[in-house]
């Protein structure tokens, strides 16, 4: 649509080049295809290099395009982009498949405590979150320590009153902290209402103590989010904690200007490396290419989407195709997926509904969307988690710092879990959370904090890992007793 889609960087282009993959020992390329390992070793080390196109991806992606809220002209301009590259890049059948989405638009928002004195505090609206009226609302604040608490509040508690919610979030390198928190994001505004709240807080869930709140989705009720709701940078929550101590009654005055867009549009991009032997068969390696709107999307995720088109680019490049092929999907409007309906238009589901023919196809699954830190743990299907393809992706990613995840999981990401709920097998290359959930949804999710010698390994795992699987003939939902196996 515009000349930017027109021309390619040279680096996009060449850096990810791989010398003599054909054989191992600087042999010649061999007509019959290098051994798996060998070729998924050799990927590895070039990634781990730095040749590969990751950290120019991310760069360009959250340069041209910035933040990328879902339904945005910034997100489908993005998704443009993306589809042009993905062709230059080599990629097949590349295409944009376009859903109906409402469009949340922040606008403006503040908060200050007026009472006992006037102070300023820092807020940010939750997504999907109604405005307030224009001249804002005020009200008496009542605390509670965590979602629990609220639901079991005294009917007519919150009688025309604002709920804030102060339960922190424990940092910790698998990102579970966050899973125990963001309970309160998706349905406190929910519980703060039934419970006759005209507002509802909470201390933004993330690991810093910055005046950056973190926003969010918000769960729906009969399809919209049924009282403001806006999340408290942490210094400021516990600002309003420490009043309350004190033997004050709290007051704050809310402003949002928030507003929707009915007939907004997302879309998924997709490509392929079509496989040599077994095409119909597809591993699928899941990012999303909208983002929050106040930083620039690039941990979240913008490096997700790097990360697994740069790997399918070392694929790609490779001399000899898998067997099966790779599918890189970048999936829209991730940011406000809800579980189930109503409210459920996001890229998953779309991805999913569409290519519902084709998901018993689809061999093995995963995503990318914890930012760019290392990749620490490997989780496989429990088909194949004792048997020799998983020793095999061991050899090779425990050089690089990945272990074997000592459980199964059962999440592998907003965007293929819909995917994998309809019966397709799911991976994990698990990264480091540990400093992931200090920017994550704040203005502070830009370039700068992405560490490209892990922005490589990531690369390096991902890239190794699929290889091994896009060139097996490995059953990855055979059950491990089941006989052949
Ligand atoms: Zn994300």
């Amino acid at each position: 649509m515009r000349s930017i889609h027109s021309r390619v960087p040279a680096t996009l282009l060449s850096c990810c080049a791989v010398a003599t993959l054909g054989a191992a020992g600087g042999a010649p390329a061999a007509t019959t295809a290098a051994a798996p390992e060998a070729v998924a070793t050799q990927l590895r080390d070039a990634a781990t290099a730095g040749h590969n196109i990751a950290y120019q991806w991310v760069s360009e992606l959250t340069t041209r395009f910035g933040p990328r809220p879902a339904g945005s002209v910034n997100e489908r301009q993005a998704a443009e982009w993306a589809a042009a590259r993905f062709k230059a890049l080599g990629f097949e059948n590349v295409r944009i498949e376009s859903f109906p989405v409402t469009a949340w638009v922040r606008g403006t928002d503040s908060a200050r405590i007026s009472a006992p004195l006037a102070q300023p505090l820092v807020v940010a609206a939750l997504g999907e979150s109604p405005p307030t009226p224009a001249a804002g609302l005020e009200g008496e604040v009542v605390m509670y320590p965590s979602l629990t608490a609220l639901k079991a509040a005294a009917a007519g508690t919150l009688t025309g009153k604002i709920a804030l919610v102060t339960r922190h979030m424990v940092r910790t390198q698998d990102g579970e902290g966050y899973s125990a928190a963001v309970d309160a994001r998706v349905d406190g505004p929910a519980e703060a209402a039934r419970h006759g709240a005209i507002a509802f807080m909470l201390r933004s869930v993330g690991t810093d103590s910055h005046r950056l709140p973190h926003t969010g989705t918000t769960g729906y009720t009969d399809g919209k989010v049924p009282i403001p709701a806006f999340a408290l940078s942490p210094p400021d929550a516990e600002q309003i904690e420490r009043l309350a101590a004190l033997g004050e009654s709290v007051r704050v005055h809310l402003n949002s200007s928030a507003s929707y867009v009915h007939d907004a549009h997302s879309q998924n991009v997709i490509g392929e490396v079509r496989g040599r032997e077994r095409p119909e068969e597809v591993v699928l390696l899941g990012a999303h290419l909208d983002s929050w709107d106040q930083g620039t999307g690039a941990v979240d995720d913008g490096t997700g989407t790097a990360i697994i088109t740069a790997a399918a680019k070392l694929i790609r490049d490779a001399d000899h195709r898998p067997r099966r092929t790779v599918r890189v999907v970048l999936y829209g409007s991730e940011e406000v997926a809800q579980p189930g309906p109503p409210g459920g238009a996001f890229g998953g589901h779309a991805y999913a509904d569409h290519h519902k023919a084709e998901l018993a196809q689809h061999v093995l699954a995963g995503e990318s969307d914890t930012g760019a830190d290392r990749v620490y743990q490997l989780t496989v299907p429990p088909a194949v988690s004792d048997g020799e393809f998983a020793q095999m992706a061991l050899r090779v990613l425990t050089p690089i710092g990945i272990l074997a995840a000592a459980r199964p999981s059962r999440d592998f990401g907003t965007d293929v879990d819909p995917s994998v709920e309809a019966g397709v097998p799911g991976f994990a290359l698990a990264q480091d959370a540990s400093r992931y959930f200090d920017i994550h949804h704040t203005p502070d999710d830009t370039l700068d904090k992405v560490d490209r010698a892990q922005l490589d390994q990531n690369v390096a795992a991902w890239a190794a890992f699929v290889w091994l699987a896009a060139d097996s003939d490995v059953d990855f939902r055979a059950h491990p007793t089941a006989p052949g196996h």
